[in-house]
């Protein structure tokens, strides 16, 4: 059986911070990195562009 899940971390975007996520939910993933973002880095404000980024920073894993 396999299992998949997302994984991102702030250094795939090249910010020098060691959070990472792992989620089997991309919609999830994406709102804590949001969430971590305006609190650790004071990014309130993501532009679309930067959301781009992020979404194919993301990478799948699968657990086989
Ligand atoms: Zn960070």
């Amino acid at each position: 059986m396999f299992k998949e899940y997302f994984e991102f971390g702030c250094k795939d975007l090249g910010i020098d911070c060691d959070f990472l996520i792992q989620s089997s939910s991309k919609d999830e993933l994406m709102e804590i990195a949001l969430d971590h973002f305006a609190k650790i880095h004071g990014k309130k404000e993501i532009q679309d562009g930067e959301k781009n980024e992020m979404h194919e920073a993301i990478r799948t894993i699968t657990v086989i």
